[in-house]
């Protein structure tokens, strides 16, 4: 299973920013990338259509939209569809992120509306999860990711072809905080992801990644990626930099 190195830009970067990042990435990480490592980059919409053109030709590369709707097209203003991501160049998409369920209301049902649509579609999806600072205090770890879990992956089929299917567990305390979980505290989540996601998906669930995410640095992420049943990053703010990016890319 190849580790997957994943960038999420959120909303920054216009149309030529993110296409010089991009081309700033490719020229540091792409001549050096291991075979069993993958990058991918989530650019604001209107840059995945530049993204896509520099990443989409190189082997290894590729990108994805941050969002999306579920449906195939209609009046649904301000709206994107998984075909629109796919016309622009974007393989994956993303679901439940914590911005997205805790600052614009999604909520659990509507990210398993959205997980399993967007694989229909033909999209890749990573599914995102994670507790509050709160739910961590209260000891709430385990049961509030069994509920994100169960609830974003009600509809997906489960013969699922495992490659497609990704999990992102990301505490929402450490996310743009600068704030890591310790690798005990990783460990412990992404065991208890991978029990849950056996639970539904049996063998294949060995066969899919779990991805870290929350304040990964050029300077942590060797650690935090060396970890057991940790695939793959999901990065914010150090992914904005194609320097700092190609380092965890090849930490
Ligand atoms: C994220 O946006 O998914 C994220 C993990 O952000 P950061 O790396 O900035 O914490």
């Amino acid at each position: 299973m190849k580790k997957l190195m994943a960038a999420n830009w959120k909303m920054y970067k216009t149309w030529d920013e993110a296409r010089g990042t991009a081309e700033e990435l490719v020229g540091l990480a792409a001549g050096k990338l291991p075979a069993d490592r993958e990058v991918l980059v989530f650019p604001p919409f209107t840059a995945l259509k530049a993204v896509g053109d520099v990443l989409g030709p190189v082997a290894g590369f590729s990108a994805g939209g941050q969002d999306y709707y579920i449906q195939e097209e209609g009046a649904f203003t301000g709206e994107i569809a998984p075909k629109m991501l796919k016309d622009a160049g974007a393989s994956f998409g993303l679901t439940g992120h914590s911005e997205r369920r805790h600052v614009l209301g999604e909520n659990d049902e509507y990210v398993g509306a959205k997980t399993a649509y967007g694989l229909k579609e033909g999209l890749k999806v990573i599914l995102c999860i994670g507790e509050l600072i709160e739910e961590r205090k209260a000891g709430r770890v385990h049961e509030v990711l069994e509920r994100q879990l169960r609830a974003g992956l009600k509809d997906v089929p489960t013969d699922i072809d495992p490659e497609r299917l990704s999990v992102a567990y990301e505490p929402v305390w450490a996310i743009g905080t600068g704030e890591v979980a310790g690798p005990a505290e990783i460990v412990e989540a992404h065991e208890f992801t991978r029990k849950i996601l056996v639970s539904i998906f049996w063998k294949k669930a060995n066969e899919m990644r779990i991805l870290y995410g929350g304040s990964v640095k050029p300077g942590n992420c060797a650690e935090i990626i060396a970890l057991d049943n940790v695939d793959g990053v999901l990065v914010g703010g150090a992914s904005l930099q194609g320097q700092s990016f190609s380092e965890i890319v090849l930490a």
